[in-house]
């Protein structure tokens, strides 16, 4: 499977098939029931981690793609995007066409239909604002269904698709607003970089072009030239603390510096995962066994530098890592991709 991953990651599929429209997806995955087989939903394959023994069942590539608009008013257009249409690619196309919504969503690898599973986010933004509709494959009651937004169980980083095998996503709905500007800029660096103040609207193509910028400064969009993008992203979660977690993690961080934090819902704190890392000795370039390493251009994407890395080693960098924030600072780190018949 290496060549369908990002990471350049995972062992042989028992067979893999290519579904090119939702229907073919859907007749793919009860092939594969009717044999009994173990299903794996495939696009982009940059947020899974696959073991080096694969995946021993059907693998469906999903390929479908396009989108079409389906709904219109005044003020906003609602688009139908097949699942597996390329996601920068619909970015591309709705800042062109003037509907803001994606704009600080650019240059984020893989498939439109991947993005619910785990409320793709960046740069202040997050597919759950504007998703209002999933269309999926209900594989526990055999028909396809339309979950409303507020049905998809949407978290930071999460879903009730994520870690599920219920669901097959086969297209999604985002209402855009017609406006030539993006929403206001809510995160700090990106509105630096932009030379405005947090909470202005900039102009979409601005804002694609300098997240964009941003994105790759940090190895963050895919280069094939660029040993740091062979990653799946952020290998980790930023943890989500109580404010007694946090104050724990305060007293032990006391010697290193205020551990970098953003209010959550509720009352807790988001703790950046990077810094965790970095103060916990793990820095840029920190190397495990055959040729993996952290990123040089950002702490929290683990790579498969070397190009000829398994996935044990990588797993053993990734374990290697939590275990040793852990003892540092008390504070576990938690995998953002799906890890398949692999674990840390
Ligand atoms: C360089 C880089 C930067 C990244 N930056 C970000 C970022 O800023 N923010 C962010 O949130 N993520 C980021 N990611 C992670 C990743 O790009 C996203 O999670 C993306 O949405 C995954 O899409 P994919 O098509 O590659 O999914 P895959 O890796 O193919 O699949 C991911 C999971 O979704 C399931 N899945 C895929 N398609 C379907 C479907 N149609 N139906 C049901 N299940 C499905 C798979 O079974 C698997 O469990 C980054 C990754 C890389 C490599």
């Amino acid at each position: 499977m290496a060549r369908y991953t990002t990471l350049r990651l995972g062992g042989p599929a028992g067979r893999l098939e290519i579904a090119t429209d939702a229907i073919e997806i859907v007749r793919r995955v009860r092939e594969a029931e009717a044999r009994d087989e173990a299903v794996l939903l495939l696009a982009g394959g940059s947020n899974v981690v696959i073991g080096d023994q694969g995946f021993p069942g059907t693998v469906v590539l999903v390929r479908s793609r396009g989108f079409q608009v389906v709904a219109t008013d005044a003020d906003t257009v609602t688009v139908r995007v097949a699942a597996g249409e390329p996601w920068d690619d619909l970015v591309a196309a709705t800042v062109e066409r003037g509907w803001a919504g994606l704009e600080c969503l650019s240059g984020i690898p893989g498939s439109a239909g991947a993005t619910p599973i785990q409320n793709v986010g960046a740069y202040g933004q997050e597919v759950a604002e504007t998703i209002v509709a999933v269309e999926a494959y209900d594989r526990t009651h055999r028909e396809v269904v339309r979950l409303a937004a507020a049905d998809c169980g949407f978290a930071y980083r999460g879903s009730v698709f994520k870690y599920s095998d219920r669901w097959v996503v086969l297209s999604v709905d985002f209402q855009l607003t017609r406006s030539p500007l993006s929403g206001p800029v809510r995160y700090a660096e990106l509105a630096r970089a932009l030379g405005v103040e947090v909470g202005d609207r900039v102009p979409l193509a601005d804002a694609r072009a300098t997240v964009r910028r941003l994105r790759a400064g940090k190895g963050m969009v895919l280069d094939p030239a660029d040993p740091d993008t062979r990653s799946v992203g952020s290998f980790f979660t930023n943890p989500v603390l109580d404010r007694e977690a946090y104050e724990l993690l305060r007293e032990r961080a006391v010697d290193v510096g205020e551990p970098p934090h953003w209010p959550g819902p509720g009352d807790v704190v988001k703790v950046s995962a990077a810094w965790l890392i970095d103060k916990a000795g793990f820095g840029k370039g920190y190397a495990g066994p055959e040729g993996v390493a952290i990123s040089t251009k950002h702490t929290l994407a683990l790579t498969n530098r070397s190009g000829a890395a398994s996935t044990a080693a990588l797993v053993a960098l990734a374990r290697e890592i939590r275990d040793g924030v852990h003892a540092r600072f008390g504070v576990p780190l938690h995998p953002e991709p799906v890890l398949i018949n692999c674990t840390i």
